[in-house]
Order: structure tokens, then sequence, then C-alpha cells
């Protein structure tokens, strides 16, 4: 697989490498210049999830990465049911992983693949999170031989269980929380990128969704949604994609121009700086407000010069995509409207890309949003909007009562580099 650095082209890589490097020269984002398509998606669609996972990611990667097969099959062990939750609207439901949410597909990928390329050197996975990323990318990497990680997560802001699922594993995982926004934190993180000596010194690497190997196996979920329906459904298919980073719906994308038939949807909390970017022509992030779905509280989505790649290189119209914003009382509406109707759950992030949906669906499509966290890692907002009393599933009643080990820092990159220094050596 060739990859190319999107800021700067002469940047060349191949996919082991650019997992490695996790981000380009001047932070730029490595990206194919180019997509075959799948020959025959109708036989693949046939297939269960890890034998076409394995093709559809063998397609993309070519002959690199010959553990290729073994990783998928001990990455992917969980399903991602389509549950029909509306007339005509599905939820696919990414979140039955370890973590409870739909990150758990890439971060189990990319730690597996990181440990197949690292080779003999040691790594360190430095990492900022909104919420789920970290809890996935810790449980992901959580005693993986020669790689340590470092959890950035902005202070008060990720839900009490996300930081219990970051914070109380201990061993290879460092959980920093910083006294700052999320930008703050993916700050950062960029910072420690483009510091080139530092950077050797610890082998630093990203899990967050800049790193190609976690994209690339989003892309399988959206075939395993398409093939749950009948063919008929999916002649007219449109997804609604919750997004933050624009991680989950480039991969999407990548799905689109492997030969899924499918149009999208971009939903948005009121950190909506794509939906007013697709309405105006102008990119005018502003600051990040939080919201009750804070994994989308992002005013500068890193992925989305991938988008503009994709668009560009297959020919497509920024106008082709269907969008939608909302507010925090228009979230928890739908949420009631929705469970009232069907006794369909949603959480906060999804309610929000099922309403956005719904609003943009057009006559004989079918259609589905994605269902990227468990409702019960977002308790207290689905208790209190629906009235229910959510239990916890295992996974997460286990970890609850556990002690936290956690550091706290000013969002100060030199301190950040005194700590990991310090922790590392
Ligand atoms: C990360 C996350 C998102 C946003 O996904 P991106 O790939 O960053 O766009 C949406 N919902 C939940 C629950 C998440 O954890």
């Amino acid at each position: 697989m060739q990859l190319f650095n999107l800021k700067d082209k002469s940047e060349e890589v191949s996919f082991c490498e650019a997992v490695k490097r996790g981000i380009g020269r001047e932070q730029g984002l490595f990206f194919m210049d180019k997509i075959e398509p799948l020959t025959d998606i109708d036989g693949l669609l046939r297939l269960p999830l890890v034998e076409r996972s394995c093709k559809v990611l063998r397609h993309l990667i070519g002959d690199e990465l010959p553990e290729l097969e073994s990783i998928v099959a001990s990455a992917f062990t969980f399903k991602a049911p389509l549950v029909k939750a509306d007339d005509n609207l599905y939820a696919l439901e990414l979140f039955h992983g370890p973590t409870l949410a739909f990150k758990d597909f890439g971060a189990r990928f990319m730690a597996r693949v990181l440990g197949a390329v690292r080779g003999e050197s040691k790594l360190t996975i430095l990492t900022a999170t909104s919420g789920d990323t970290g809890a996935a990318v810790a449980a992901a990497f959580y005693g993986q031989p020669g790689i340590d990680v470092v959890v950035l997560y902005p202070k008060g802001k990720i839900s009490p269980l996300q930081e219990k699922l970051i914070a109380t594993l201990g061993g290879n995982i460092r959980a920093v929380e910083v006294d700052g926004t999320f930008d703050e934190c993916q700050d950062l993180v960029k910072r420690a990128f483009d510091d080139l000596p530092f950077r050797a010194q610890v082998g630093l690497n990203s899990a967050n969704s800049i790193n190609i190997s976690r994209l690339l196996a989003q892309v399988c979920y959206y075939f395993e949604a398409a093939a749950q329906l009948s063919p008929a459904q999916r002649e007219h298919l449109a997804f609604a994609v919750p997004c933050g980073n624009f991680g989950n719906i480039t991969a999407g994308l990548i799905a689109k121009a492997l030969g899924l038939k499918a149009r999208f949807a971009i939903a948005c909390n009121v950190n909506d700086t794509v939906p007013r970017y697709l309405a105006s022509g102008k990119w005018d992030p502003h600051a990040t407000i939080p919201t009750l779905s804070n994994a989308m509280d992002i005013s500068r989505p890193n992925n989305w010069p991938r988008v503009e790649a994709l668009v560009k290189m297959q020919g497509w119209s920024l106008n082709d995509f269907a969008y939608g914003r909302m507010t925090d009382e228009e979230t928890k509406a739908t949420m009631k409207a929705l469970y009232a109707k069907t006794g369909y759950i949603l959480e906060p992030h999804a309610a929000i890309a099922y309403q956005v949906l719904k609003d943009n669906l057009q006559a004989g499509e079918t259609g589905i949003f994605l269902g990227t966290a468990h409702p019960a890692k977002f308790k207290d907002t689905v208790d209190t909007t629906l009235g229910i009393d959510l239990p916890l599933p295992q996974a997460l009643a286990a970890r609850a009562t556990l002690e936290d080990k956690k550091t706290e820092l000013k969002p100060d990159y030199e301190a950040l580099k005194a700590f990991m220094l310090q922790e590392l050596a």
C-alpha cells in the first residue's frame, strides 16, 4: 500500500511505515492517492465479518503485513449488529467490544499491527482523548510488550466511567488529566510529535484516529452493516455518522470508494465547524463548547483533510453530503421521542446521528445511524432524560469501583515532556 503525506507528497510510505510513524512531516496525515474498487461486493457481503474484513483489508493493504489475517481474527471478536430502531432506520451498534465503544475496532486492530511491525524497538503511544478513544486505546494496548501508553484527557470533561476505563488499568498505561480543553490536549500531542529529538527518544506514536490503521479497521463495519440488510434494502443506503474528529466518516467514505453504494450524512453537535463550512464555504472554527455528546466536542476535526482528499480523489462534491447539527436540548428531545415511540435507547451521540438521518432520509432509502457508544456509558444523561435506571454492563460495573491511578498536568508542553521522560526512562 502506498501512502502519501497530504502536506508533502514527497513523503511516501508503506502501510506498516505509516502505522509506525502515525503522522508525517509538518503534521501531515498519511493517505492514499487512489483506491481500487472491490470487484465482487455482493460476494463479499455473503461472508462472515472476519473473513470479509480480511479480504477488504488485504485489498487495501496489499502484500505487506503477513500477519494481517490472524490480527483481524484476534481483533474483531465481537459483533456489530444492525438493530431496527424506527421505520426504515437502523442502529449499527458498534459498542459491543471491551470498552463498549466503536473505537475498540480501530484500537484493537492498531495495537496488534503495531505489535507486529515494531520489531525490537520500544514504542510510546501518546494520545489525546475526549473520552472513548483513551479508554479503547488503553484497553487495546494494556499489557502489550514493549509498548507504553500515555493518555491525555481534559479534566472534568469526560464521563466518570470513561475516566475509570482509562485510569484504573495502571501497568503500561499512564493516565494524565490536563487542566484544559480537548483541543489543548490535542495541541500537546501535536507539539510532542513536532519535537523530533523527543519523538525519537521515546519512540513516539499516536493512536488517535490520525493513525491510518484505525481508519482502515473501521472501513470493515460499514460492509458489515450492509451485509445485514436484504439486497433490496441495501440498494439505497444512507449512513449518518456522529462526527468528532471525522475519522469514522472517513472510514465510511473509504468503504464508498471501495464500491459500497451509500450516501453519507454528517451529524454534529453545536461544535459545528464542518456543517457551517458546508453551508458557507468558510472554515471558521469557534472555541469548543462542552455538550452532552462530549466525544464530538471538537472544533478542529483532525481528519477533515482526509475527507477533502477523498472527495477530490473520487470526483465527488462536498455538496453531496447531508449534514445537521443539534443542541443538547434537541438531543434530549430526540432521545425521549424515540424511546416513547419504539423503546430504542439512544445515548447522546447516537441521538444526533439518528435525528440528522431522519431529517435527511429520502424516499426509498434505508437509513443506518452509527451507535458509537453503549448508552450505559452515558448513564447519567440517559437515566435523567428517559426516566429509567439503565443497568451497567458487567465490564463497566467491575471497573467503576476501582481506584484511579492518574497524574494531573497543566496544558503545558514542557511539563508533559518532563513527566514522560521521568516515567518512561
Ligand atoms: C470518538 C467518538 C465519536 C466521533 O468519532 P470521530 O471518528 O472522531 O468522528 C462519536 N461518538 C463517540 C461515542 C465517540 O467516542
